[in-house]
């Protein structure tokens, strides 16, 4: 028998009860042998408790060290700050690996094998920013601090070259603004290649690139990358770009990693426009799941799983409305769940 693995389970906003539901019915199928203790934030957290990251939530988290969560809804402009970016800081968790694979062939981009590494703790995307009132104008100017530190890189980049190594990756490319952005991100790229020089050459190819040049070059020809690493901000949006090179935001998963805790999600949101109606991709989720079996050493359930993905999309054909199929959330994880158990 396996031993038990406490683990916190937050449902999210939007779409992430429906994508949830979907996602433990697959790992119940597969006799995953997490114990959860279910929590609340974002929204649900202000309408629940009236706290965007209750203390009850964070106290699990800090139980359990473990957890898989759906989509949090963050007000833009005003309102409270993002429970996302709180829970990094919380448990630290400096690193954000977002794999883009291609699951269903024949798209406009095929054969996509993509490791996204993003730094979760500093630059530009930690939000601390105030308004300098002028004449009267309490609002006349917006500003926004970005903060890297050179432990903050170092502990990034070794996790990014580690673990491209324990992948076989052949190929690390960094990107950065360093032309314009000299100190901010200036640091990170010089740290990079300082530690390559030390510790990593030969190990794998390792690259630069402006974040501008990348984002188009990603675009014309995305199989010349093979692991991007980056800071947080220019990680944010490269990895929702990179989302959409194999299939949109539904097919992205995420893990949050750091020294002494782990939360996987999906990169995308809570997608309020969809929700309720039964129509959500779960796969972002389930390929989170995938992972945070993985980071479990579960890596027999893992591959199952995303055979299981593999065969219901392609061989059965079942898709959600995204990948212009017409299943349902339901009628997927159906599918899914027999794949799984026929496997
Ligand atoms: P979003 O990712 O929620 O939605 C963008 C588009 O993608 C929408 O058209 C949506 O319908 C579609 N989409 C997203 N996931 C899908 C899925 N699984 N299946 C089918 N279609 C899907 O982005 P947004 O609308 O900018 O953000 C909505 C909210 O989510 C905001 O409050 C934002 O702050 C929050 N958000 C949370 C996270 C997170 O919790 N990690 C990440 C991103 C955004």
């Amino acid at each position: 028998m396996t031993t038990p693995i406490p683990a916190t389970l937050i449902p999210g906003d939007g779409i992430g009860p429906e994508i949830v539901d979907a996602t433990l019915a697959a790992l119940d199928a597969l006799k995953a042998p997490f114990e959860w203790d279910r929590q609340i934030a974002g929204l649900g957290g202000v309408q629940q408790a009236g706290d965007p990251l209750p203390a009850a939530t964070l106290d699990s988290i800090r139980r359990t060290r473990l957890a898989l969560k759906g989509p949090l809804e963050t007000p833009s402009g005003g309102g409270y700050r993002s429970s996302n970016v709180r829970l990094r800081e919380e448990f630290q968790l400096y690193a954000n690996l977002r794999p883009a694979r291609t699951i269903i062939p024949g798209g406009r981009f095929d054969k996509i094998d993509l490791m996204v590494v993003r730094e979760n703790l500093e630059g530009l995307y930690i939000g601390h920013e105030h308004y300098v009132r002028i004449d009267g104008d309490p609002h006349a100017v917006g500003m926004a601090t970005g903060i890297n530190t050179r432990q903050g890189c170092r502990r990034l980049l070794e996790y990014a070259f580690e673990t491209a190594i324990a992948t076989g990756r052949k190929k690390v490319t960094l990107v950065h603004k360093a032309n314009i952005m000299k100190v901010l991100t200036g640091l990170f790229l010089e740290t990079g290649l300082q530690m390559y020089e030390e510790k990593y050459k030969g190990k794998f190819e390792l690259d630069t690139i402006i974040v501008d040049a990348c984002a188009m070059k990603l675009v014309l020809n995305p199989w010349q990358f093979d692991m991007l690493v980056t800071t947080n901000l220019f990680g944010d949006i490269l990895s929702d770009l990179v989302a959409g090179l194999v299939g949109g935001l539904g097919m992205a998963p995420g893990a949050n990693i750091g020294a002494d805790a782990a939360i996987f999600e999906a990169v995308h949101g809570s997608a309020p426009d969809i929700a309720g109606k039964g129509i959500a991709n779960p796969v972002a989720l389930l390929l989170a799941a995938a992972m945070m079996l993985d980071h479990c050493k579960l890596h027999d359930r893992a591959t199952r799983l995303r055979e299981a993905i593999d065969a219901t999309l392609n061989i059965d054909r079942v898709r959600t409305g995204d990948l212009g199929g017409t299943a349902s959330t339901a009628a997927f994880t159906q599918a899914l769940v027999s794949r799984i158990a026929n496997a």
